[in-house]
């Protein structure tokens, strides 16, 4: 690409927004031209107004930029990542896509649009297509593409590639989910230490995972998704744990299934070509490991730049037919990455 397109990012001193930082370092495509938070940040230079929390330094080209507003009078960029709260979201979004920007969003404000894409290129980059009706319909010339919840992204990869060889038809799942995908300052230490907390979002994090998985794996036909009919019941839990989302499935096929073959689905399952070659594609899309204590967070997290989907300990179900153990990077593969990826797809269709 001769010339660099330029993006922003919306919340960018959060626990997204720093990974999002980190990752847009260095990228072949994209320049970092603003960096947005709330009116505790506006005025500040980046390195005043983020506690960097991340195991890498911050990039040299954000710390002296100064963190402006979040709307569209301060930022003139093509791309905006959005790592901002669904309330803010809600508001913000859309005026950024109303004023041309392609609006990469990690929050779940509009994964449930109609004519919206939930997207994971790996498996369901057709559904970018839908960009096209957006701006149709609501008459903008930019567009809102979403990534999933950061415990969805794993899983529903895993599932992709099982769902074209065997056919998913229920699935239950138990999520260990990390503590960065609470924000920061997230989950208070005193909580945490020593503990599990059986319920994260209150509650509305497993609507999100039996729901989002179905739009992902859904057909996109005459502009619109039809919803995959698969059952999912999931259990979410917090753990103490920093990066790194973990989530134990048993799964019932419409087709017969034996976990030699599955493993082998999963390990050559290969990206659509339009996905596959990207700055940010997964290399490999699935691992799968066969170490009877593996996948691990602390291990086993960062395979494939973080991007990858580590999967684990397939076997047979005594209930259902097979069960395994899914590991991604919450704040990389399940958000920040996830948006950078998909913005990568918008431009390489033609979308921008
Ligand atoms: P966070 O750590 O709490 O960060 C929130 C960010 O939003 C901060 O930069 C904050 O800026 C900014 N902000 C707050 N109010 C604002 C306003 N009125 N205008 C502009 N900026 C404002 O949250 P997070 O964990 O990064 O999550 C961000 C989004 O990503 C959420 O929608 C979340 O559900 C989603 N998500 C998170 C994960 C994960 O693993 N963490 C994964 C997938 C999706 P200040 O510092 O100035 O307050």
């Amino acid at each position: 690409m001769s010339s660099q397109i330029p993006v922003a990012v919306l919340g960018a001193t959060g626990s997204v927004g720093q990974r999002f930082i980190s990752l847009l370092d260095d990228h072949p495509w994209f320049k970092v031209v603003a960096l947005a938070a709330s009116d505790r940040s506006v005025g500040q230079k980046y390195s005043k107004a983020a506690r960097w929390v991340l195991d890498v330094p911050m990039p040299q080209y954000a710390r002296d930029m100064e963190v402006v507003p979040a709307t569209t009078d301060c930022i003139d960029a093509k791309i905006v990542f959005s790592a901002l709260h669904t309330e803010i979201a809600n508001e913000l979004e859309p005026q950024f896509a109303k004023a041309g920007a392609a609006v990469c969003s990690n929050a779940s404000s509009y994964r449930r649009g109609e004519d919206v894409p939930l997207l994971l290129p790996e498996i369901n980059a057709d559904h970018i297509q839908l960009v096209r009706h957006q701006r149709q319909s609501k008459g903008w010339s930019g567009c809102i593409v979403t990534n999933p919840n950061c415990t969805s992204t794993g899983l529903t990869i895993a599932l992709k590639a099982l769902d074209h060889a065997f056919g998913v038809k229920k699935v239950f799942a138990v999520s260990l989910q990390a503590l960065s995908g609470a924000g920061y300052p997230g989950v208070s230490s005193l909580d945490i230490m020593d503990n599990i907390i059986p319920n994260v979002a209150n509650g509305g994090e497993e609507e999100k995972v039996e729901w989002e998985p179905r739009k992902m794996l859904g057909k996109f036909a005459e502009n619109k998704i039809e919803l995959a009919d698969i059952t999912f019941s999931v259990h979410t839990n917090r753990v103490a744990v920093i990066d790194g989302h973990m989530v134990c499935a048993s799964v019932e096929f419409s087709n017969p299934v034996d976990p030699q073959a599955a493993e082998t689905v999963l390990r050559e399952y290969r990206a659509p070509l339009s996905a596959s070659d990207l700055p940010s594609s997964p290399r490999p899309v699935i691992e799968v490991r066969n170490e009877a204590d593996r996948p691990q967070p602390r291990l086993d997290r960062l395979t494939g730049k973080g991007m990858t989907t580590v999967v684990g300990r397939v076997r047979r179900d005594p209930i259902l037919d097979l069960k395994f153990v899914v590991l991604s990077h919450n704040t990389i593969r399940g958000a920040a990455g996830a948006s950078i990826y998909n913005a990568e797809l918008l431009v390489n269709e033609g979308l921008l």
